[in-house]
């Protein structure tokens, strides 16, 4: 096969393992191989092999590791954003970004699995895997406005972190949050998997902005610019109209199919969690 001599591939049986050494080598091998299985940690890539019933699971033929391609390793600041490479380990964005990493980031990233998997899975893969486990790094990155880059050969192109979907030939290369001041974050994760993510500014003794999201594995992700907007500017702690006008409307987008009335009712009472958290920032 042609991709032989491009990079370096072991044969395994019927599995061929390439390990590019450059992000440009990987985007060339990726542009001329886009099937082939694009391996990062390999931890969710296990989780669905699991849930399969495949058995014995069995890897497509040919995998691309992306742990030997230095750009991917990468985290950098500036006064303006902090961006990790797709391939940094959730554990090493914990241990190298605590100062750095916003709480509610780094609290979600501390709710992925358990230490091991957190030594493993990257922050990439965990954005390319799907939404089962609930969410919890997405929300985070949505109430941060955190976006990705999706690079391929033929070119690059910034989206949305939550919306990470990257076409045929694509490879998510960082994710970039902008650092901004927050004085009210919170993230919670129930064992159901729904998810609260949220962050807030205050200012003044009102609440200035609120970024608010929630997820769950029956209805993905919500965030809502128009809720979060109908608390702009309101005084703290808030005035029990505007507190209950809030729920009521959240309580309302959520009615959605498939999600139950506890669930509903249970977001609510995450909601009014955080509710209760701006209150206590707040000068009061
Ligand atoms: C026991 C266990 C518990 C877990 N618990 C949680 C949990 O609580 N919450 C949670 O969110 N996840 C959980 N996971 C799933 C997984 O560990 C994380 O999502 C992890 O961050 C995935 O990263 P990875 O590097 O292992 O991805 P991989 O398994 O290597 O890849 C996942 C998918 O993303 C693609 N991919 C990887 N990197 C890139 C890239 N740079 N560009 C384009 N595509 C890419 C791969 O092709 C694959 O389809 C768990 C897994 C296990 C085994």
């Amino acid at each position: 096969m042609h991709l032989r001599n491009r990079s370096q591939a072991v044969r395994d049986r019927d599995i061929k393992v390439y390990r590019p050494r450059s992000l440009n080598g990987l985007l060339r091998l990726y542009s001329l191989d886009p099937d082939a299985l694009l391996y990062a940690g390999g931890t969710a890539i296990a989780l669905r092999a699991a849930a399969g019933r495949e058995r014995p699971f069995r890897l497509p033929p040919r995998l691309i590791m992306l742990g030997n391609v230095p750009e991917l390793g990468r985290i950098t600041r500036t006064p303006r954003h902090l961006d990790i490479g797709a391939g940094v380990t959730l554990g090493r964005a914990l241990s190298t970004g605590r100062n750095v990493l916003p709480a509610v980031l780094a609290q979600a990233i501390a709710s992925v699995g358990t230490p091991p998997v957190r030594n493993l899975g990257t922050i990439g893969g965990n954005l390319c895997a799907g939404r089962e486990d609930g969410g919890a790094v997405p929300s985070a990155l949505a109430v941060l406005d955190g976006q990705v880059e999706l690079r391929s050969a033929a070119g690059a192109r910034w989206v949305r972190a939550w919306l990470a979907e990257p076409r045929r030939g694509e490879v998510l290369t960082r994710v970039r949050i902008p650092m901004e001041e927050w004085q009210a974050q919170g993230f919670r994760r129930l064992a159901s998997g729904l998810t609260l993510a949220a962050a807030a500014r205050l200012g003044r003794g009102a609440l200035e902005t609120l970024h608010f999201c929630l997820a769950g594995s029956d209805f993905g992700l919500l965030r809502s610019r128009e809720l979060e907007d109908s608390l702009k500017n309101a005084r703290l702690p808030l005035a029990p109209r505007a507190r209950q006008g809030f729920l009521r409307e959240l309580e309302e987008r959520l009615t959605i199919p498939g999600l139950g009335s506890y669930a509903r009712a249970t977001a609510v009472r995450l909601a009014g969690w955080f509710l209760d958290r701006l209150d206590e920032a707040g000068p009061g």
